[in-house]
């Protein structure tokens, strides 16, 4: 059948109008292109000159930098550009069943013959296009080659040129990406594959119990080295050092990349005691002394460690950065040095003095920051609120917990400025949270007897929820057992305010005061917050148990909903649901969360 060039521009050109944005810049960039040269070619001779028509769009299909392939409605081979012979590997005298029968391609799990291909996907349906993104090619049984396949059906010219398959061989843009992800030395995981690595562990911090630790290790001296012993040697010492903490990597449970020249970072994702990061870091400076010599030559080599640790040296969008800061920090104490970016508080002294000094110009520079940690239902075991927990990301210390800070906010008072901070901030979060349609929850605010004693935070409280637009439901506050029942009548009118401003009221760390049931019964409380002391040994000491299921009775007599904190594992779920206790707070679901991560839960 001749080829008729108007109808066949005018079948592409429909089918790609229907086609998926994305998909449309591929392949119209192809066949325009094509056509394009074609019919310039034609305008400059005449038909009868140019030979048919259908040699010519061959010839033009030829220069292609795609395999193409067209078949007829009976599946015959009509036509195949170099490209594709060169694909195929087609002997001369080919026949059309070879080609359909020996090329297999992978859908959706599925090895698919091209004939079956098109049956299901293009003669059984109205489509006119099928495109496969990066799927994988069999021929002839001879391994996998990875491609992009597109399938046009053209309906407008009969039966000879129906099927127009396009292949785009990606093996050498693989081989690049692996190049790219790969150092070329030791042929580990770089940078480039770290930073995605990163990315994808960090969506997934929620789901994991322990700690992230990061090992930033670098080899000191090393141009020094190189300099010394010449390029191949010192490499060799990249190889072995490479290769050792791949030999280690399974016992410590860590990833190796090869970030820089004599640079590794190591990465433990599931680290219930950072102390065995700590450990490999020993054994690491133990081995490097011992591990090159060469012939009459021992070379003692050293290595500077920086370590950060999520959460403790902050949050996850950090840990990088501060693992190199620490590094940075180790190498200028000298060689050999291992710098943590948040040592633990134990080992550290805050000077009371210098944080007051501090707090005011952290406030100033946003250094406060609210994670948040979910709250459970029992049944259900769904996220149902969630408390707000400030932090102070310190520039120097980096994480600083709230105990080391709040006594010293609330002795100077600075604990009110703070405050109407964590309440604006939980609105800010609140709002964005309704905007972007998230599952919208009540979110528990710690305040301090400081604030409500102070006379004004129920005025401000009203006033912030009044311009902020959110529901007063949506905000609980928290204020623990024993300091909220010393407070005088004054102050309890406030908490009677607040309840009936539509705020939920809650006694934290209850059972740590020696408050009588009938006192409670004055204050406004909705929730109850059984102190996460009782969860420490709960399993084994019957007189816990007794008194926290005795709590729980009581509260629910009294129409308080009970929330037991410091659930650390399933045994204690177990337990508390039997007792019926209706929420759940603790590191088995979940650590407080900076909001980006801990959003994630909401949807
Ligand atoms: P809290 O109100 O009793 O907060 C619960 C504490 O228990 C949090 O410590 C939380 O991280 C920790 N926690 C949660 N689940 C578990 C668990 O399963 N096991 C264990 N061992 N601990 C768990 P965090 O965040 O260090 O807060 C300590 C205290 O600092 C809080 O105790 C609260 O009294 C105070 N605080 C925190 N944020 C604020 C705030 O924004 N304002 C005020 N005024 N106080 C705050
Ligand atoms: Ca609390
Ligand atoms: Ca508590």
């Amino acid at each position: 059948m001749p080829l008729n060039l108007e109808e066949l521009k005018n079948n592409i050109a429909e089918v790609l109008t229907n086609l998926d944005p994305l998909l449309l810049v591929g392949i119209s960039i192809l066949l325009f292109v094509l056509l394009y040269f074609f019919m310039k070619r034609l305008q400059q001779k005449p038909l009868a000159a140019a030979g048919s028509s259908r040699e010519l769009l061959e010839k033009v299909l030829d220069s292609s930098d795609e395999s193409v392939l067209v078949l007829s409605s009976s599946y015959h081979v009509v036509y195949l550009n170099s490209l594709m012979i060169k694909l195929l590997g087609v002997k001369p005298h080919f026949t059309s069943e070879q080609i359909c029968q020996s090329m297999k391609i992978k859908v959706k799990k599925k090895w698919l013959r091209l004939g079956e291909l098109i049956d299901s996907e293009l003669v059984r349906s109205e489509k006119k296009l099928y495109s496969l993104e990066r799927t994988q090619l069999r021929i002839q049984e001879k391994g996998t080659i990875p491609a992009n396949m597109h399938i046009i059906k053209n309906t407008q010219m009969g039966d000879e040129w129906k099927y127009i398959v396009t292949l785009q061989d990606l093996r050498y843009e693989e081989k690049c990406k692996v190049l790219e992800h790969h150092h070329n030395v030791t042929k580990l995981p770089n940078q480039n594959q770290a930073l995605e690595d990163l990315n994808l562990l960090f969506a997934k911090t929620h789901l994991i119990k322990g700690k992230i630790v990061f090992i930033a290790v670098e080899i000191d001296n090393f141009l020094k080295l190189r300099s010394l012993l010449g390029y191949e040697q010192s490499t060799k010492i990249i190889i072995k050092l490479a290769n050792y903490l791949v030999s280690r990597s399974e016992k410590y449970a860590f990833s190796v990349y090869h970030m820089y020249s004599n640079e590794f970072l190591l990465v433990m994702t599931d680290v219930a005691d950072p102390q065995v990061a700590l450990n490999f870091v020993e054994e690491l400076q133990t081995e490097l002394k011992k591990f090159y010599k060469m012939q009459d030559v021992r070379m003692y080599l050293t290595a500077s460690v920086g370590v950060s640790i999520y959460p403790d040296s902050g949050n996850t969008r950090n840990l990088l950065d501060n693992a190199y800061k620490a590094l940075s920090e180790a190498q200028s104490q000298g060689h050999g040095q291992v710098h943590i970016f948040m040592p633990e508080q134990a080992r550290f002294v805050f000077d009371e003095l210098t944080l007051y000094n501090e707090m005011h110009l952290a406030l100033e520079n946003n250094e406060f920051e609210l994670y948040y940690q979910p709250l459970m239902d029992a049944k259900t075991q769904e996220v149902v609120s969630a408390e707000a927990l400030i932090r102070w990301i310190h520039p120097v210390h980096g994480l600083i917990p709230p105990d080391a800070f709040i006594p010293i906010m609330e002795k100077t008072g600075f604990i009110i400025e703070v405050g109407k901070y964590i309440l604006n901030e939980v609105l800010k979060q609140q709002k964005r949270w309704e905007i972007f349609k998230f599952k919208q929850i009540p979110v528990s605010i710690n305040v301090s007897m400081v604030e409500i004693e102070n006379g004004n935070f129920f005025d401000q409280v009203e006033r912030k929820l009044a311009e902020s637009q959110i529901d007063p439901k949506f905000i609980t506050f928290e204020v623990t057992e024993g300091k909220a029942m010393e407070s005088e009548k004054s102050t309890l009118n406030e908490f009677h305010k607040l309840h009936k401003l539509g705020v939920r009221i809650a006694l934290d760390d209850f059972g740590t005061g020696y408050t009588s049931f009938s006192y409670i019964k004055k204050f406004p409380a909705d929730v109850l917050k059984i102190d996460r002391s009782f969860m420490e040994h709960i399993l084994v000491k019957h007189e816990d148990q007794r008194i926290v299921q005795g709590v729980i009775e009581l509260a629910h007599n009294l129409e308080m909903q009970v929330v037991v904190e410091g659930v650390e594992n399933q045994q204690v779920v177990d337990l508390m649901a039997s007792y019926g206790c209706d929420y759940l707070q603790g590191y088995h679901f979940s650590k407080p969360l900076p909001s980006f991560e801990f959003q994630k839960l909401l949807r």
